[in-house]
Protein backbone atom coordinates (compact mmCIF):
# COMPACT_ATOMS: atom_id res chain seq x y z
CA UNK A 1 0.00 0.00 0.00
CA UNK A 2 0.99 3.51 -0.56
CA UNK A 3 2.22 4.94 2.91
CA UNK A 4 4.38 7.28 4.61
CA UNK A 5 7.00 4.53 5.05
CA UNK A 6 9.92 4.84 7.15
CA UNK A 7 12.00 2.63 9.32
CA UNK A 8 9.67 3.37 12.74
CA UNK A 9 7.14 1.71 10.61
CA UNK A 10 8.71 -1.68 10.15
CA UNK A 11 9.58 -1.32 14.09
CA UNK A 12 6.00 -0.84 14.62
CA UNK A 13 5.03 -3.51 12.17
CA UNK A 14 7.18 -5.88 14.19
CA UNK A 15 5.61 -5.42 17.58
CA UNK A 16 3.38 -8.57 17.84
CA UNK A 17 1.01 -7.88 20.32
CA UNK A 18 -2.27 -7.29 21.45
CA UNK A 19 -4.28 -3.51 20.81
CA UNK A 20 -7.53 -2.70 22.81
CA UNK A 21 -9.86 -1.43 20.02
CA UNK A 22 -13.67 -0.35 21.14
CA UNK A 23 -13.19 -2.96 23.84
CA UNK A 24 -12.19 -5.70 21.88
CA UNK A 25 -8.75 -6.50 22.01
CA UNK A 26 -7.39 -7.29 18.88
CA UNK A 27 -4.35 -9.35 17.60
CA UNK A 28 -1.39 -7.39 15.93
CA UNK A 29 0.32 -9.42 13.28
CA UNK A 30 4.18 -9.32 12.58
CA UNK A 31 3.65 -7.92 8.93
CA UNK A 32 5.36 -10.17 6.56
CA UNK A 33 8.23 -9.19 4.62
CA UNK A 34 9.78 -9.32 0.74
CA UNK A 35 11.12 -12.62 0.12
CA UNK A 36 8.43 -14.65 1.73
CA UNK A 37 6.77 -16.59 -1.18
CA UNK A 38 3.24 -16.22 0.37
CA UNK A 39 3.74 -12.51 -1.06
CA UNK A 40 4.17 -13.68 -4.50
CA UNK A 41 1.22 -16.07 -4.65
CA UNK A 42 -2.02 -15.63 -5.81
CA UNK A 43 -4.53 -15.62 -2.63
CA UNK A 44 -7.75 -18.00 -1.89
CA UNK A 45 -10.79 -16.60 -2.66
CA UNK A 46 -12.85 -16.31 0.56
CA UNK A 47 -15.91 -18.82 0.40
CA UNK A 48 -17.40 -18.86 4.32
CA UNK A 49 -18.54 -15.51 6.05
CA UNK A 50 -18.59 -15.65 9.36
CA UNK A 51 -17.48 -14.16 12.98
CA UNK A 52 -13.69 -16.13 12.10
CA UNK A 53 -13.49 -13.69 8.90
CA UNK A 54 -15.08 -10.07 10.44
CA UNK A 55 -12.39 -10.76 13.49
CA UNK A 56 -9.56 -11.34 10.82
CA UNK A 57 -10.77 -8.02 9.12
CA UNK A 58 -10.92 -6.26 12.77
CA UNK A 59 -7.57 -7.31 13.59
CA UNK A 60 -6.27 -6.27 10.25
CA UNK A 61 -7.13 -2.92 10.53
CA UNK A 62 -5.43 -3.15 14.15
CA UNK A 63 -2.53 -4.29 12.77
CA UNK A 64 -2.62 -1.89 9.34
CA UNK A 65 -2.99 1.32 11.96
CA UNK A 66 -0.45 -0.35 14.53
CA UNK A 67 2.11 -0.02 11.32
CA UNK A 68 0.96 3.49 9.83
CA UNK A 69 -0.39 1.75 6.84
CA UNK A 70 -3.37 2.96 4.22
CA UNK A 71 -4.05 -0.48 3.19
CA UNK A 72 -3.17 -4.11 4.38
CA UNK A 73 -4.17 -7.53 2.09
CA UNK A 74 -4.24 -10.73 3.95
CA UNK A 75 -1.22 -12.24 2.92
CA UNK A 76 1.08 -9.27 4.33
CA UNK A 77 -0.41 -11.29 7.56
CA UNK A 78 0.49 -14.43 6.08
CA UNK A 79 -2.57 -15.88 5.41
CA UNK A 80 -2.93 -16.62 1.63
CA UNK A 81 -6.67 -15.33 1.53
CA UNK A 82 -8.44 -12.38 -0.72
CA UNK A 83 -9.39 -10.52 1.84
CA UNK A 84 -7.84 -6.55 1.92
CA UNK A 85 -8.44 -3.61 4.40
CA UNK A 86 -8.01 -0.10 3.44
CA UNK A 87 -8.17 3.29 5.29
CA UNK A 88 -6.78 6.47 3.19
CA UNK A 89 -7.74 8.44 6.57
CA UNK A 90 -5.06 5.50 9.04
CA UNK A 91 -8.16 5.87 11.45
CA UNK A 92 -8.92 9.39 11.89
CA UNK A 93 -12.48 8.99 9.91
CA UNK A 94 -14.15 5.38 11.05
CA UNK A 95 -16.81 5.85 8.10
CA UNK A 96 -13.49 5.78 5.73
CA UNK A 97 -12.50 2.20 6.73
CA UNK A 98 -12.97 0.10 3.71
CA UNK A 99 -13.44 -3.98 3.38
CA UNK A 100 -12.69 -6.17 0.44
CA UNK A 101 -13.18 -9.56 0.30
CA UNK A 102 -12.81 -11.19 -3.20
CA UNK A 103 -12.51 -8.01 -4.95
CA UNK A 104 -11.79 -6.96 -8.65
CA UNK A 105 -11.10 -4.20 -10.71
CA UNK A 106 -14.01 -3.60 -13.63
CA UNK A 107 -13.09 -0.26 -14.45
CA UNK A 108 -10.15 1.95 -14.66
CA UNK A 109 -9.28 5.33 -16.08
CA UNK A 110 -7.08 7.66 -16.69
CA UNK A 111 -3.44 7.89 -15.26
CA UNK A 112 -1.64 9.10 -12.35
CA UNK A 113 2.14 8.61 -11.38
CA UNK A 114 2.97 8.93 -7.72
CA UNK A 115 5.24 7.81 -5.32
CA UNK A 116 4.15 4.26 -3.40
CA UNK A 117 5.69 2.53 -0.73
CA UNK A 118 4.51 -0.97 0.75
CA UNK A 119 4.55 -2.67 4.67
CA UNK A 120 5.86 -5.30 3.22
CA UNK A 121 8.95 -3.52 1.87
CA UNK A 122 9.93 -0.99 4.81
CA UNK A 123 12.09 1.73 3.36
CA UNK A 124 11.84 1.57 0.19
CA UNK A 125 9.69 3.62 -2.26
CA UNK A 126 9.26 4.32 -5.83
CA UNK A 127 6.90 5.76 -8.46
CA UNK A 128 3.86 3.52 -9.99
CA UNK A 129 1.87 4.36 -12.59
CA UNK A 130 -2.07 3.76 -12.02
CA UNK A 131 -4.91 4.48 -13.38
CA UNK A 132 -6.37 7.66 -11.76
CA UNK A 133 -10.16 6.18 -11.22
CA UNK A 134 -10.38 2.83 -10.41
CA UNK A 135 -14.41 0.91 -10.13
CA UNK A 136 -13.76 -2.64 -7.85
CA UNK A 137 -16.43 -4.86 -7.65
CA UNK A 138 -15.69 -6.76 -3.91
CA UNK A 139 -17.87 -8.19 -1.08
CA UNK A 140 -18.40 -7.19 2.38
CA UNK A 141 -17.74 -9.07 5.65
CA UNK A 142 -21.43 -10.56 5.52
CA UNK A 143 -20.70 -11.88 1.57
CA UNK A 144 -22.70 -9.09 0.00
CA UNK A 145 -21.91 -7.47 -3.03
CA UNK A 146 -20.76 -3.86 -3.64
CA UNK A 147 -19.18 -1.90 -5.95
CA UNK A 148 -16.94 1.37 -5.03
CA UNK A 149 -15.33 3.79 -6.53
CA UNK A 150 -11.78 5.17 -5.95
CA UNK A 151 -9.87 8.56 -6.85
CA UNK A 152 -6.21 9.69 -6.75
CA UNK A 153 -4.77 7.87 -3.58
CA UNK A 154 -7.80 5.48 -2.83
CA UNK A 155 -7.85 4.06 -6.09
CA UNK A 156 -4.12 3.32 -5.98
CA UNK A 157 -5.07 1.71 -2.56
CA UNK A 158 -7.32 -0.72 -4.30
CA UNK A 159 -4.82 -1.34 -6.90
CA UNK A 160 -1.70 -2.08 -4.95
CA UNK A 161 -4.26 -4.27 -2.60
CA UNK A 162 -5.97 -6.13 -5.48
CA UNK A 163 -2.11 -6.77 -6.98
CA UNK A 164 -1.44 -8.18 -3.43
CA UNK A 165 -4.23 -10.79 -3.67
CA UNK A 166 -2.49 -11.57 -6.95
CA UNK A 167 0.85 -12.24 -5.97
CA UNK A 168 2.41 -8.77 -7.29
CA UNK A 169 4.10 -6.19 -5.48
CA UNK A 170 4.89 -2.74 -6.40
CA UNK A 171 8.41 -3.58 -7.29
CA UNK A 172 6.70 -5.17 -10.58
CA UNK A 173 5.98 -1.70 -11.69
CA UNK A 174 9.07 -0.38 -11.38
CA UNK A 175 12.04 -0.03 -13.85
CA UNK A 176 14.21 -3.02 -13.82
CA UNK A 177 17.05 -0.69 -12.96
CA UNK A 178 15.08 0.29 -9.63
CA UNK A 179 13.71 -2.81 -9.10
CA UNK A 180 17.47 -4.11 -9.21
CA UNK A 181 18.97 -1.65 -7.03
CA UNK A 182 16.00 -2.46 -4.10
CA UNK A 183 16.63 -6.00 -4.66
CA UNK A 184 20.09 -5.60 -4.20
CA UNK A 185 20.31 -3.13 -1.34
CA UNK A 186 17.38 -5.79 0.70
CA UNK A 187 19.41 -8.59 -0.49
CA UNK A 188 22.58 -6.97 1.78
CA UNK A 189 20.31 -5.84 4.50
CA UNK A 190 19.49 -10.37 4.57
CA UNK A 191 22.84 -10.98 4.71
CA UNK A 192 23.41 -8.45 7.38
CA UNK A 193 20.21 -9.38 9.23
CA UNK A 194 18.56 -7.08 9.25
CA UNK A 195 15.53 -7.91 6.88
ZN1 LIG B 1 1.91 -3.48 -0.03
Amino acid sequence: MPDKSTTSESAAAESNGEQAASGIARKIYPIVKYGDPILEKPSKSITKFDAELEGLMEDMFATMYAAQGIGLAAPQIGKSLRVAVVDVTSGKNPEAKIVLVNPEIIHGEGEKREEEGCLSIPGFRGYVVRPQFVTVKAQDAKGQEFEIRGEDLLARAFCHEIDHLNGILFLTHLSMLKRDLIRRKIKKLKKQGEW
